[in-house]
């Protein structure tokens, strides 16, 4: 074993055991690392040390979550106007960093760097809140992700059956999505609710009775009570629902017994805002976010561009962790294709988040036949443009007329809510 897995079994374990610390400990914990991020950050990356000086604010002003508050928040339109190394820790420039692609949820792609050990701890907290849900080490998962997203090769402990995944990306076919389930026989399920859901339609259609899992982790999309009973009904096993971002993994998640969702307060700091001010429980507010486990690319008050609800429940089954009541993030629709087939939000978003140059988009479901792109971009290519609407004609047939269309902005939907993929078509 090499030292650095040393290092990350003992993280694991550390990980493992905060979610039993109580509430006050590990306040202590996120202060703790709170204090050390902002020092590192102020030290290290031009942009949060320009920010500080602007605000009058020295990283000793910031003992804790309340300290936190004196530096302004920061929007992903800003990030994704500066270069690179205003944003990227001088600390790490040299070294070999893990791209994160955020995966668009707003119509509007980002690549976040970690640093070797802070990916494995994100990936380490998502672990967590699995296993407490039941997941064991010899489970087999299946993922449902954009083909980007699948690793080209399997880490050692998978080789000796532990923690198996198995991957099929969401832009395949629907017969290979429920061949998965098939050929893998997994115990576990993970995806995107868009994707489960569809997928759960995929296997009524098939009249397939064995399917045997005991778990499915679902995230990404905002889900109703009715589909994710149906889901459960359908592909069998406890629903869990996970909020996070590519911007910092796991951020709360289920456990079973409490109402709503444990924030992984050693992780992370969330704060829930309106006009700038913390909201009170039970109301909405929009999430910032801090990620403590961000040293390559620091995300400090960090607009997370989703609304919850904070609670000031205490947690029934021990845990120190505390909750939220709610969150809502994307409320993407699906296309309805002339053939009556529903493509899922998930496909449009593996198409477009690995595409660099589009700052944002918007799918527009017109009519059965008719979609409308929307893409605002300073540099995207007319070869890049067809490449898009071949890769969208390839899905959607022939018979659906695609435009794509280059404009400044997109505004919000007049609800206030963030759509990606949006059908007019009922
Ligand atoms: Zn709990």
């Amino acid at each position: 074993m090499y030292p650095h897995e040393i290092l990350s079994l003992y993280n694991l374990y550390k990980l493992w055991t905060n979610q039993w610390r109580s509430s006050s400990e590990l306040k202590q914990i996120q202060e703790e690392k709170l204090r050390r991020l902002i020092h590192h950050a102020y030290r290290s990356v031009p942009y949060y040390r320009k920010l500080m000086d602007s605000a009058g604010v020295k990283p000793q002003d910031i003992q804790g979550t309340s300290g936190l508050k004196l530096i302004p928040t920061t929007s992903k339109k800003t990030l994704l106007a500066l270069p690179k190394e205003e944003i990227v820790s001088e600390d790490f420039k040299n070294e070999r960093l893990v791209t994160i692609q955020s995966s668009g949820s707003t119509g509007c792609p980002f690549s976040v760097l970690f640093t070797r050990q802070d990916s494995r701890l994100t990936w380490f907290s998502f672990l967590r809140a699995f296993t407490a849900n039941g997941l064991n080490l010899w489970d087999k998962t299946l993922i449902y992700t954009g083909s980007f997203r699948i690793p080209s090769k399997k880490p050692w402990f998978e080789h000796l059956g532990i923690l198996r995944r198995y991957y099929v990306a969401i832009e395949a076919e629907a017969d290979a999505r429920v061949e998965g389930i098939l050929r893998f026989n997994p115990s576990v399920i993970q995806g995107t609710w868009g994707v489960l859901l569809a997928l759960a339609k995929e296997v009524t259609g098939r009249s397939i009775k064995d399917i045997r899992t005991k778990l499915i982790f679902g995230y990404g999309d905002t889900i109703a009570s009715s589909e994710r009973k149906f889901i459960g009904d359908i592909l069998g096993g406890r629903i869990v629902d996970i909020y996070g971002s590519g911007e910092a993994g796991i951020i709360a998640w289920e456990c079973g017994h409490c109402p709503g969702y444990h924030i992984n307060i050693d992780m992370v700091i969330i704060e829930f805002l309106k006009d700038g001010q913390d909201v009170s429980p039970g109301t909405a507010g929009e999430i910032v976010l801090t990620n403590l486990h961000s040293y390559a690319m620091p995300l400090i008050r960090y607009e997370q561009q989703d609304m919850g609800i904070r609670s000031d429940k205490k947690p029934l089954c021990g845990r120190g962790l505390p909750l939220m009541k709610s969150f809502e993030g994307r409320t993407d629709d699906f296309v309805i294709l002339p053939t009556g087939k529903a493509v899922p939000p998930s496909f449009f978003i593996a198409v477009f988040t690995p595409l660099k140059d589009i700052f944002q988009w918007r799918v527009v479901q017109e009519s059965a036949h008719k979609i409308k792109v929307l893409i605002v971009s300073s540099k995207v290519s007319s070869e890049k443009i067809r490449n898009i609407e071949n890769a969208l004609k390839e899905k959607l047939g022939a018979e659906v007329e695609i435009t794509i269309e280059l404009v400044d902005e997109i505004k919000k939907d007049p609800s206030g809510k963030r759509r990606a993929v949006v059908s007019k078509v009922k």
